[in-house]
C-alpha cells in the first residue's frame, strides 16, 4: 500500500471554524464543522489551506487529525510557537471562518496489526495518538495501550487520554532513555506508533529499532520546532 497516496479522491472541502481552545501556552486545539462529511481515518492527515494568505506566504500546511472519524468536528491541534504568518492567520480566525481541507493521506497505519500497542509522542504529536485512542474506545478494539508523552508540560489532552489510555505516563527528555528502554522491555512484541518533529521521531525510531522493535509506525511533524 502506498501510505503517500491521497486515500480518497476529495475536492477541496470547506470547513467552518467553531472554536478555538487554548490548550497551554502556544498550543491551541481548532475544532472545524465540516460542510459535508470528510472520509477520513485515526491517525490520517490533512492539507490544510488558509485563504486570503499574502502571496509570498505558503497557505497550505500538513496538519494530523486530533478528532476521530465518528466524531462530529475536525480537530486540529497546532503549535503557533513561530509566530509565523500562517500560525498568526490561524490565530485571527474567528468563528465561522473557512479553511479548506484537501488530500487526506496517512503515514502510520491504523487499526494495528496486534494486539499491544505503544504510543510515543512529543507535544504536538500527541494529535493522531487522541485520533487513535478515541476511535479505538468508540470500535471498542481489544488494545492495551501504552501512551509516552514526551515534553516538559503541560501536556496535550492528557486528562483526557489517561482515562482512554490502559497506561499512560509523562516523560521528560532527560529520562527519557531510561523510560524507553522499560517501555521495551515489557512491551517486546508491540506494535509501536511514534509522531513528533523529525529529530524526535528519527531519533525514537532509530533507538526502537536497535532494540529489537519491528513494528514501527511513525510520523515526522516536518515543519515542527523541535
Ligand atoms: C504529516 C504532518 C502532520 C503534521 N501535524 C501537525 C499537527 O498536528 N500540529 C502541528 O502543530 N503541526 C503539525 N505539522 C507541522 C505543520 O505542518 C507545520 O510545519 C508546523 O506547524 C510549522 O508551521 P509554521 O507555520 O509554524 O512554520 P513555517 O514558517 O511554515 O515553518 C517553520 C520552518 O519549517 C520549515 N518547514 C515548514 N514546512 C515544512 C515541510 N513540509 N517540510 C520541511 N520543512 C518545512 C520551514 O521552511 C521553516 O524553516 C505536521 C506536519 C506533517 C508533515
Amino acid at each position: 500500500m502506498d501510505r503517500e497516496q491521497p486515500l480518497a479522491d476529495m475536492p477541496e472541502e470547506k470547513l467552518a471554524l467553531v472554536e478555538r481552545r487554548h490548550e497551554y501556552g502556544d498550543v491551541y486545539t481548532y475544532l472545524f464543522k465540516p460542510a459535508h462529511p470528510i472520509p477520513y481515518e485515526a491517525g490520517q492527515y490533512g492539507h490544510v489551506r488558509l485563504y486570503d494568505m499574502p502571496a509570498e506566504v505558503k497557505p497550505v500546511h500538513e496538519l494530523s487529525f486530533a478528532s476521530a472519524p465518528h466524531e462530529e468536528l475536525i480537530w486540529f491541534g497546532i503549535d503557533s510557537r513561530s509566530k509565523s504568518p500562517y500560525q498568526q492567520k490561524l490565530l485571527s480566525l474567528v468563528p465561522g471562518d473557512e479553511i479548506g481541507l484537501f488530500k487526506v493521506k496517512r503515514h502510520m497505519l491504523w487499526p494495528p496489526q496486534g494486539s499491544d500497542v505503544v504510543m510515543i509522542a512529543g507535544g504536538v504529536g500527541i494529535t493522531p495518538m487522541r485520533s487513535f485512542l478515541v476511535d479505538a474506545a468508540h470500535k471498542k478494539l481489544p488494545l492495551t495501550t501504552t501512551v509516552m508523552h514526551i515534553g516538559r508540560g503541560p501536556f496535550l489532552y492528557g486528562d483526557e487520554l489517561s482515562k482512554l489510555a490502559t497506561k499512560y505516563q509523562t516523560v521528560g527528555r532527560e529520562d527519557l532513555s531510561e523510560t524507553l528502554a522499560a517501555v521495551v522491555q515489557e512491551h517486546p512484541d508491540a506494535v509501536y506508533y511514534v509522531a513528533g518533529s523529525p529529530s524526535l521521531v528519527e531519533t525514537l525510531a532509530d533507538t526502537l529499532a536497535h532494540a529489537g522493535i519491528t513494528r514501527i509506525e511513525s510520523d515526522a511533524f516536518k515543519g515542527l520546532l523541535d
